[in-house]
């Protein structure tokens, strides 16, 4: 798998993917599709039902 950028990875698979789905580089990496240095995903969070509801209402109060 390459390195994406969330806006890279969502414009790939024609998703609109939260960024709390995924765990991200701890330092900005090369995304391999806009070449732009950011912080790319590093693998998707398995996480429960009630994680990632918590995580939408977290991310909405966010807005
Ligand atoms: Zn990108």
């Amino acid at each position: 798998m390459g390195e994406f950028c969330l806006d890279c990875w969502n414009k790939i698979n024609e998703t609109h993917d939260s960024k709390w789905r995924y765990a991200f580089s701890w330092e900005k990496d090369l995304c391999e599709e806009c070449g732009q240095y950011k912080h790319v995903i590093v693998v998707e969070r398995v996480w429960s039902r009630v994680q990632r509801a918590l995580a939408e209402v977290i991310e909405d109060i966010q807005k």
